[in-house]
Order: C-alpha cells, then sequence, then structure tokens
C-alpha cells in the first residue's frame, strides 16, 4: 500500500522580486522583535541608538535578513543623523529604491533586492560626488569584519 502524503505546494507570500522569498510567519519566527518590526515592517531605529552609527570598523555590511553584500566601510561616513550612512550601496543593484509616500513625506526607501527586507532611505544631501546619504538601520545590516 502507497500512502500520498505530500503537502501541498504553497507560494511564500514574500516580495516577489528577490531571490529569497519567505512567509511573513518565516520572517517572524527568524528574526528578532526588533529586526523584524525593522526589516519587514519598515519601522525605524531610534536615532544615536544603533550599533554601528559610530562603527569605522573595516569590513562588508550585509543584510540582516538575507546576508547579502549591501554597503561596504569604505563608503560610510559620520553623517551625524544618528543612523550609520553611506555614500553609495556595495553594487549598485545590491539595493531597490522604492517611493515612500509614508508619514506625509517623499522620500526613497531602500530594500534589499535579494529579500526585500526594509533598511532605510536615501537623500540628496550626501557628501561623496554622488550626493547620496544612504541612511541605515543598524538593526537591517551584520557588519562581516575583514
Ligand atoms: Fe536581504
Amino acid at each position: 500500500m502507497t500512502t500520498s502524503d505530500h503537502a501541498t505546494g504553497t507560494t511564500p507570500t514574500g516580495p516577489a522580486t528577490g531571490d529569497v522569498a519567505k512567509s511573513d510567519e518565516q520572517w517572524r519566527a527568524e528574526l528578532s522583535p526588533q529586526r523584524y518590526a525593522i526589516l519587514r515592517q519598515a519601522a525605524t531605529e531610534p536615532p544615536f541608538t544603533g550599533a554601528y552609527t559610530y562603527s569605522k570598523e573595516t569590513g562588508t555590511y550585509r543584510c540582516g535578513g538575507c546576508g547579502a553584500a549591501l554597503f561596504t566601510s569604505d563608503t560610510k561616513y559620520d553623517s551625524g543623523s544618528g543612523w550609520p550612512s553611506f555614500t553609495e550601496p556595495a553594487v549598485a543593484d545590491a539595493v531597490e529604491l522604492i517611493e515612500d509616500r509614508s508619514h506625509g513625506m517623499i522620500r526613497t526607501e531602500v530594500r534589499c533586492a535579494r529579500c526585500g527586507g526594509h533598511l532605510g532611505h536615501v537623500f540628496d544631501d550626501g557628501p561623496g560626488p554622488t550626493g547620496q546619504r544612504y541612511c541605515m538601520n543598524s538593526l537591517a545590516l551584520d557588519l562581516d569584519t575583514h
């Protein structure tokens, strides 16, 4: 006798654009409540509270959700904003930029291109040749020192 016990295939409800698509339940189970709030609910950590605000350690800043390489310490600078700030991503297509009209402002949201996780926002008042300031949440990142 053969028992057919295959689970019905289900499609995760995560963002469709990236390589990593997980259900909300999976993200909630994997991430700390603080990380879940930022990465999956677009919350913002209070300024001057994050582990990487003033960090000058060298390395690669990876996505706290999926581990994708997003920023390098070479482009990090002290913006005075209270959040870790970068002039550009490690590679342009590591992040997705999305218009954000929440909170009565028009801003550009930055998400991880692989998992869709919310990282922060990008503004046009940066110091580099591109004039960009990638204003990130420390909790959305993991510094991989090298
Ligand atoms: Fe990610």
